[in-house]
């Protein structure tokens, strides 16, 4: 395996660096030399206590120690048009100079928004593989969209846009799609680059794509429909020390947080009793307009449960008002608000009960594998399909009834809430959460399906069929 040398990158983000940098860690205890590209600022990578061969890689024309990018294009075309542009070059000199200095690249692994990457890999003679970092469903409805013999594309252009069935998938509703497909979706320009992904991956002659997934949650998914790509579900990508590794030294967190944490919040919590407290979260991007925070929030003190939400800070002077409001309105011993927290860690402590999330997919794959229930909230993107899966077919949560204007009223919190909490019939979501969790464990074992899929993944590599 030594003679393996993978270069890895992904795009600045908290939900992209997350499972990127679990799987360079993988593959490095797997034995294997790992270069990890990305335009993140060193001090925020001071964590991770794997020896992974680090490289600034700026997908802008920014100084990659420069994290401030306030004067990037503002259009999401122009943005991605430069990300293309000087991502591609900067990747190209990067692969090159790493032959010059005797550590030839074997393997590219790329993630979402970076599919140029192949294009470049290709060029240079350098297998690769795309890390899809969303749900083995979401990459499937892509795909069926942008293959133009599935007509499921003509089905979100009809006005009402139809339900569409997909091999592997209950009926889906427009609700229940990726929002980009949408042309109501204000990021609907986003969509050219997913479609470009999956174009990128038919000019492949064996296309191969990595899902932080495992066999068990997307079994169907992942054999019906896809059959011209090599697929490996390597999931969950969490660290290892919240798999039923006790306490792994080198990995009881990913290692990167780009945000600024304390852990002020844990005496707090081991004051608490177990499974009473809500965790409250929506991730590293969405923001919640004002009249969303005060019905969630009292809807949060009218369910009587202690609940620790995690209010990131704003660039906006405004929205920096309205956090600050909550905060005065609800530190205390009751509720506490932190501006960030090492998420795994809180989703296993004992004192979890429910978790009320955006359902961003490593949000998702990290409260099913803690065995904790959800509150589905989702804002935009592959949430709505995660949600749709979290309540119809793992059957561990329920999603909140949004109104007209997107926003989830108090009432309707409340009633979530007894009902993951138990003061209703919850339908048995506690249950079906510690199923998920036992069978999220036993895929990441020796021998689990996912530790076998990694290993059949390494012998293509190494046989180098790609
Ligand atoms: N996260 C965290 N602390 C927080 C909030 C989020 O560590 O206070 C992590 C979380 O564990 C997850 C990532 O941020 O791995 C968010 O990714 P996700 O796909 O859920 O959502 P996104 O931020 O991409 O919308």
């Amino acid at each position: 395996m030594n003679h393996q040398h993978f270069l890895i990158t992904s795009f600045r983000g908290q939900g992209h660096l997350n499972p990127t940098i679990q799987l360079a860690k993988r593959l490095v205890w797997a034995g294997a030399r790992v270069t990890y590209a990305t335009a993140v600022h060193g001090r925020n990578l001071r964590t991770i206590k794997t020896p992974i061969s680090m490289e600034g890689l700026s997908h802008t024309s920014f100084s990659v120690n420069n994290d401030d990018d306030a004067v990037e294009p503002s259009s999401y075309e122009d943005r991605m048009r430069e990300i293309k542009q000087v991502g591609s070059r900067n990747l190209r000199e990067l692969i090159v100079s790493l032959s010059e200095k005797d550590r030839p690249v074997t393997f590219l692994i790329y993630t979402v928004l970076l599919p140029w990457a192949a294009d470049v890999a290709r060029d240079l003679g350098v297998p690769s593989a795309f890390l899809s970092i969303q749900s083995a469903a979401v990459f499937a409805i892509y795909h069926h969209y942008f293959n133009s013999q599935s007509g499921f594309y003509q089905s979100c252009k009809n006005k009402p846009p139809t339900p569409i069935s997909l091999p592997g998938l209950p009926p889906l509703t427009p609700e229940d799609l990726p929002s980009f497909l949408l042309p109501t979706d204000p990021n609907f320009p986003v969509v050219p680059t997913f479609q470009e992904h999956i174009l990128t991956l038919e000019k492949e002659t064996n296309p191969c794509v990595l899902l932080n997934t495992f066999d068990a949650l997307e079994e169907d998914l992942i054999k019906a429909g896809l059959e011209n790509m090599k697929l490996f579900a390597i999931g969950p990508l969490i660290p290892l020390a919240y798999l039923d590794y006790k306490d792994h030294p080198l990995d009881n967190s990913f290692g990167c947080d780009l945000y600024d944490c304390s852990t002020d919040y844990l005496q707090w919590l081991d004051s608490k009793p177990a499974s009473s407290v809500i965790y409250v979260s929506f991730g590293s991007l969405a923001v919640l307009k004002k009249n969303q925070m005060e019905e969630l929030c009292q809807g949060l003190r009218e369910s009587g449960h202690p609940f620790l939400w995690v209010i990131r800070p704003s660039d906006t002077s405004e929205q920096e008002e309205v956090n600050t409001m909550m905060k005065g309105r609800l530190d205390g011993d009751f509720g506490l608000i932190v501006p960030w927290c090492l998420q795994v860690e809180v989703l296993n402590h004992k004192s979890i009960g429910c978790h009320v999330t955006h359902c961003g997919w490593n949000s998702t794959l990290e409260s099913l594998t803690a065995g904790v229930p959800m509150i589905a909230c989702p804002q935009f993107s592959d949430q709505l399909t995660n949600a749709k899966l979290v309540q119809d077919v793992w059957g561990i949560g329920v999603k909140a009834r949004a109104d007209g204007e997107g926003v989830v009223g108090r009432e309707e919190m409340k009633r979530c809430l007894d009902l993951v909490m138990g003061v209703t019939h919850e339908g048995g979501m506690r249950e079906n959460a510690s199923k998920w969790k036992a069978l999220a464990r036993r895929a990441v074992k020796e021998g689990g399906s996912s530790d076998n899929n990694l290993r059949l993944l390494w012998q293509d590599w190494s046989e180098n069929v790609f």
